[in-house]
């Protein structure tokens, strides 16, 4: 995830947490400054190993159009470092390379090849091959997002925004793009170097990245770690050349997962996600950076992952992300995805993540 510069607003005043995380009540909603609701509150870090300072709410939009969520209060810039000093996406990343690690990966290959066109060095029975995830409807959202639903042919540069071990930054450079991560943690981005990986340090406000530097940005899972979305896509938008592709994966508070577990869902994860969106806010808040071509749409991409974890929180009041799960929890969790997946039938909105991918106009042949 990526910081934004920015200073309380004239008029609010911070609070501290309890132990030590100063913050700023936050009443309104930023995208349109309608009043809030509380949804959930005494909401504290759940994931963490040593977990953060404070105890937080989340409140709800009341304007039906927009329907955002957001933490109140809202960590202060300079404290949000404290709600990452033992999170778990920026640790590095280890080997994997068993037999089985290699079939899945010659099945992913296939996959990918049909789906978005990455053909290169894929033969025949890889291809074939590449029909298997089908079978299973929970596959495809996972494969699609290890792309971040970008084509071969918008092939060429890429930003990952928030790009924490670099996994994402690694698999497009190994399918031909020429990907670099960005991320404010010195350690994720020393993690991610050590392994050979492009990646800069900072915001994106920070790097004086030209107009139409990117083919292609990534934001997987960054946008609702950022206090200022708006600004944050506005400026993603700006680095992508005219024909590129903006692409954003997020949860959606619409998901039958909030439904299930409402104040122990996974995906509220106080204080690090400051707004979760569904379909409307999304819509709204792309609008609001500039953007008029876009395509929203949820998927059950980590139901079970999703499901397992709420449970846990729900039962334990927090959820160990570095414990291997037992057979009996994964098989829970496929379960509860598989029912997912019959919902969407039912709901195409119930998805555990939302997905948009922005269009910036013009380009070549336009
Ligand atoms: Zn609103």
């Amino acid at each position: 995830m990526t910081r934004v510069s920015g200073t309380p607003a004239a008029g609010e005043s911070t609070v501290a947490t309890q132990t030590g995380m100063r913050a700023r009540p936050r009443l309104a909603c930023i995208l349109c400054g309608t009043p809030g609701d509380v949804l959930h509150t005494g909401l504290i870090d759940r994931l963490s190993a040593s977990p953060s300072p404070g105890v937080w709410s989340i409140r709800r939009c009341v304007d039906p159009r927009c329907g955002l969520l957001w933490l109140d209060p809202a960590p202060l810039e300079q404290e949000l470092y404290k709600a990452y000093e033992s999170y778990y996406t920026h640790a590095g990343r280890g080997p994997n390379k068993g037999v089985i690690a290699r079939m899945m990966g010659a099945i992913k290959r296939g996959y990918l090849a049909n789906r978005f066109g990455y053909r290169e060095g894929v033969g025949p029975l890889a291809r074939i091959a590449g029909g298997v995830p089908w079978l299973y409807p929970g596959r495809p959202p996972e494969l699609d997002l290890s792309v971040m639903w970008l084509h071969a042919l918008h092939k060429g540069t890429l930003l990952d925004v928030g790009a924490g071990s670099g996994w994402l930054v690694e698999h497009m450079n190994s399918l031909g793009w020429d990907a670099r991560g960005l991320d404010f943690d010195p350690v994720a981005v020393r993690n991610a170097r050590a392994g050979g990986l492009n990646f800069h340090q900072g915001s994106v406000f920070d790097q004086g990245f030209p107009e139409a530097t990117f083919d292609a940005v990534t934001l997987c899972h960054s946008i609702e770690h950022v206090p200022d979305p708006v600004a944050l896509a506005r400026e993603c938008l700006r680095i992508v050349r005219p024909g590129g592709q903006l692409v954003m994966a997020t949860p959606n508070t619409d998901s039958l997962g909030h439904r299930i577990f409402g104040e122990y869902w996974l995906h509220l994860d106080s204080p690090r996600h400051l707004h979760l969106f569904n379909r409307k806010s999304m819509a709204s808040m792309i609008t609001m950076a500039g953007a008029s071509q876009f395509r929203i749409f949820s998927t059950c991409r980590d139901a079970n992952g999703v499901f397992v974890a709420s449970r846990a929180i729900r039962r334990h009041g927090r959820f160990d992300v570095n414990a291997s799960r037992s057979a009996l929890d994964k098989l829970a969790g496929r379960a509860a995805q598989a029912a997912e997946i019959l919902a969407l039938v039912a709901n195409p909105w119930w998805g555990e993540d939302l997905v948009a991918i922005v269009d910036k106009p013009g380009g070549p042949g336009s």
